[in-house]
């Protein structure tokens, strides 16, 4: 699948932009890339549809660049926290349809949802989370918490499964945690057989209720 009509901005290239940046223009999106830091932008511009030099937190270089015909905005500013609330709320208010907002922590995370933010993450606290449980099991690869108590996870089949029928592992057998799919090496089987056997390196990809999944995970 190409992605060559979806238009990003993304303002603020640090780490974190910048991966985002990287990695969206990799994926085939039109990236637009803006820092008021000319080194970074200079970075961007290497894989970048397009790079500039902006401070956005002011309101005529927003209405300038026209980000209104972009599909979705992110702003990737999270040291300079007023920098990042003045961003979004001229991002909002010139009408760019989706505005995402890194957060640096949870007050400034509060702050972003009350201005209308359409999503708020925190990139470091979801990494620790998902960190945490991959040091407690290390069976468990990922863990995401999806909100509303539901959360996804990337779980190793341990050896003692090895050869058995996928309708025989515990996750097949429990009625509230759905298997999504089972992953062999850089090969996604998204509606496999309750019958498939499995192989060395399998891994399952799951969902359910968090507490639930826990539990089950956690004796696999
Ligand atoms: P990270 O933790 O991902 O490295 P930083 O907060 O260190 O994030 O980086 C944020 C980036 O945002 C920096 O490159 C900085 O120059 C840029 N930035 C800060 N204020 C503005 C602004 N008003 N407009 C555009 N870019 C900005």
């Amino acid at each position: 699948m190409t992605h060559e009509n979806k238009y990003i901005v993304i303002i603020g290239l640090g780490r974190f932009g910048m991966a985002l940046c990287h990695e969206l223009s990799q994926e085939g999106a039109q990236v637009l890339a803006i820092d008021i830091d000319e080194k970074n932008v200079r970075k961007a511009a290497e894989f970048a549809t397009e790079a500039i030099v902006a401070d956005c937190s002011d309101e005529e270089t927003i209405s300038e660049l026209k980000l209104d015909d972009y599909d979705l905005a992110m702003v990737a500013i999270g040291e300079d926290v007023n920098a990042s609330i003045l961003t979004t709320l001229v991002l909002k208010e010139a009408g760019v349809k989706t505005v995402w907002v890194k957060a640096k922590d949870k007050f400034h995370a509060k702050i972003l949802d009350k201005i209308g933010a359409d999503k708020v993450i925190q990139p470091e606290r979801d990494m620790g989370v998902r960190i945490a449980h991959h040091m407690l099991d290390q069976h468990i690869f990922e863990f995401i918490d999806l909100g509303c108590d539901i959360a996804l996870a990337e779980v190793a089949v341990s050896d003692k499964y090895l050869g058995s029928k996928l309708m025989e592992h515990p996750c097949a057998k429990r009625s509230d945690i759905n298997l999504l799919a089972l992953k062999r090496g850089v090969e996604v089987d998204k509606y496999p057989s309750p019958e498939a056997t499995f192989d060395k390196n399998d891994m399952l990809i799951v969902t359910g209720q968090k507490d639930k999944l826990i539990e089950v995970l956690r004796r696999l």
